[in-house]
């Protein structure tokens, strides 16, 4: 046997190995899957935009003005215009300074992470952070302090024992698994009387918390007071690549100093003009936003009244944590049949012992589809 066949059979034999499922048609929050049609609970496209008509036409007009692919790096000469003012547009949304566009979030995380936390310093992460935090750490020079989720003694206690060595905090804003907040109040907090740098990562925020979709820093007041907030075009603006926030000097350190930035080309055109008619919408039509919430509100309630353990609230990312693997995948399969598609998640994405189904609600579904949704889980259950 080799490596690869006896790792791939070890993973089977714990029942985590994971397979590519290709959706056949997609439209409206649903999919055709396999044959089934079914309600998509499952995608981070919260506002519906990746399909909306003025979106789709704005990637294709960019792309008949720009081409499919910006050509070279963004120090090279990858830069577009419709780069710079998307740039610009997302620092007014956000309220920051300046504002630097990436490839992806994945490239943003693992950049601005290991560029900001540098040799003899120590980078303090959440221990539920994406995994493009958890590699931006394993890069960086810093030593890394993983804290215990979302506890705020425990970062106390990390950042007296960084002792004057320059700290930097970096967290989800809402983790992507749980959709529970970060405490973003108390790191700030912490992180003023430390001296410590904050690092806020908003791909489940922007567009979907906050005044207009603003995101959890700017719920809470703290916009100013977070060094560096990262968003990503590919949730609730519907499109791909991603953003980071923050004051002139950040921007400049990072345009000499993020790996990622430098050595990989420029997001593509289309998908750049799809996130400024995106966030034009999301801008002018706060309804959508509010929508998601309310649909959000709607599921939750349901599953609330349905008895499983999901507390009443606005946030689109519900957990159903079933705990074993298997019986996660078989719940994801019946629930297929049965015309809902909630992808199953095992580890090593969430913990040992919490495989779930991880469900999504969406601007665009109706809210008796999601109450249906809601009934059915628990009748398979
Ligand atoms: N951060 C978080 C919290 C995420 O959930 C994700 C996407 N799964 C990313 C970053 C990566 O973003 P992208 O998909 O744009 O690479």
């Amino acid at each position: 046997m080799t490596d690869v066949e006896a790792a791939l059979a070890q993973i089977g034999a714990a029942g985590l190995l994971r397979e590519l499922r290709t959706i056949e048609q997609t439209a409206g929050g649903r999919v055709l899957l396999d044959g089934r049609d079914a309600l998509l609970l499952c995608s981070n496209d919260y506002l519906g935009l990746a399909q909306h008509p003025a979106v789709r036409a704005a990637a294709a007009a960019a792309a008949e003005q720009w081409g499919a692919g910006a050509g070279a790096s963004r120090l090279v000469s990858g830069t577009l215009a419709q780069h710079a003012q998307l740039e610009r547009e997302l620092a007014a949304f956000k309220g920051s300074e300046a504002c630097l566009l990436f490839g992806s979030g994945f490239l943003a995380n693992t950049g601005v992470v290991a560029a900001l936390a540098g040799r003899g310093g120590v980078v303090l992460s959440d221990a539920l952070n994406h995994a493009s935090i958890v590699d931006g750490c394993r890069l960086a020079a810093a030593e890394t302090v993983v804290y215990a989720h979302a506890d705020l003694d425990a970062l106390a206690a990390a950042l007296a024992r960084a002792g004057d060595r320059p700290a930097t905090i970096v967290t989800d804003a809402i983790f992507s698994m749980d959709g529970d907040r970060a405490p973003l109040e108390g790191i700030v907090a912490l992180a003023r009387r430390h001296g410590a740098r904050v690092i806020v990562d908003e791909a489940h925020g922007t567009g979907v918390v906050g005044p207009g979709g603003r995101g959890l820093v700017a719920e809470l007041g703290l916009t100013g007071e977070v060094d560096v907030v990262v968003g990503t075009l590919s949730k609730a603006l519907g499109s791909y690549g991603a953003f980071v926030c923050c004051d002139a000097r950040t921007h400049a350190f990072l345009v000499n100093r993020a790996r990622t930035l430098i050595y990989s080309t420029a997001p593509p055109p289309p998908s750049i003009g799809a996130a400024r008619e995106a966030l034009r919408i999301v801008r002018e039509q706060p309804a959508l936003v509010e929508r998601l919430r309310s649909n959000a509100r709607a599921l939750r309630a349901e599953l609330g009244r349905q008895g499983f353990a999901v507390e009443p609230g606005e946030m689109p990312i519900v957990p159903l944590v079933v705990g074993d693997p298997r019986a996660a995948m078989e719940l994801c399969e019946r629930a297929l049949d049965a015309g809902v598609f909630a992808q199953a998640i095992r580890p090593p994405t969430v913990p040992d012992g919490t495989s779930r189904l991880r469900l999504v609600a969406r601007a665009d579904h109706d809210e008796a589809d999601l109450v249906a949704a809601a009934r059915t889980l628990a009748r398979l259950r």
